[in-house]
């Protein structure tokens, strides 16, 4: 009843062009243009360490808008906008294997310090909850890295290089994994985690993206 009050006083609008919509989430024409699941067929080549990596949406717009609003703004409310682009991930998890464990792309110390939060952590953690799927903060930062906007694909692979590790005591000996980021730009990152995995014994490493910055 208060739902539905709220509703009629606040119609749900799309988070980018602000049209009213039925449910919460993207209008119809925006999601068309922004939500669509891909795997990034170019990174798998690139990274040996990376069986299969996905994005779900476009890094652009509106979704742009929302992933800085909650980083930057820390607006906690723009996660259920966001969220309904993790259903463009739901097939993405039928291809996976079925004993999988996620793991978030650890922030860097500074702004995780700043935050106070991990966006990733954040957006992802009820999907893979209702999905069974365990998602552990098991990777850790070794070391502050400087911004990689502004490299090229090798640099950033020479800045990264020994910038993460496995928690003490995490065993991922034989196990299928889930990296799990919220933007993916060259990949430069995800690489490097899952060459950590792969290192500490992972049997196959995968990686997801809520937002890529492919065109
Ligand atoms: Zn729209």
């Amino acid at each position: 009843m208060l739902s539905a009050l709220l509703d009629f006083l606040f119609p749900p609008r799309c988070p980018s062009c602000h049209a009213c919509v039925e449910r919460q989430g993207f209008c119809p024409a925006c999601a068309r243009q922004l939500i669509g699941m891909r795997r990034m067929m170019e990174m798998g080549a690139m990274a040996e360490d990376l069986t299969g990596v996905w994005v779900l949406a476009h890094y652009r717009d509106g979704i742009r808008d929302l992933l800085r609003a909650l980083k930057y703004r820390r607006k906690m409310a723009v996660l259920d906008d966001l969220r309904t682009i993790l259903a463009a991930g739901e097939e993405v998890l039928e291809e996976l294997p079925p004993s999988l464990l996620a793991i978030p792309v650890p922030l860097a110390m500074q702004r995780q310090k700043e935050r106070g939060f991990n966006q990733t952590e954040e957006i992802f953690a009820p999907w893979f909850a209702s999905y069974g799927i365990p998602f552990e903060p098991i990777l850790v930062r070794t070391r502050e890295t400087m911004p990689l906007y502004e490299m090229t694909r090798t640099e950033r692979r020479q800045e990264l290089r020994g910038a993460f590790a496995l928690v003490d005591g995490a065993d991922v000996q034989g196990k299928d994994l889930l990296l799990v980021d919220d933007i993916m730009t060259t990949g430069a990152t995800l690489t490097e985690c899952a060459r950590v995995l792969r290192h500490g014994g992972a049997r196959r490493v995968y990686a997801i993206a809520l937002a890529g910055e492919h065109r």
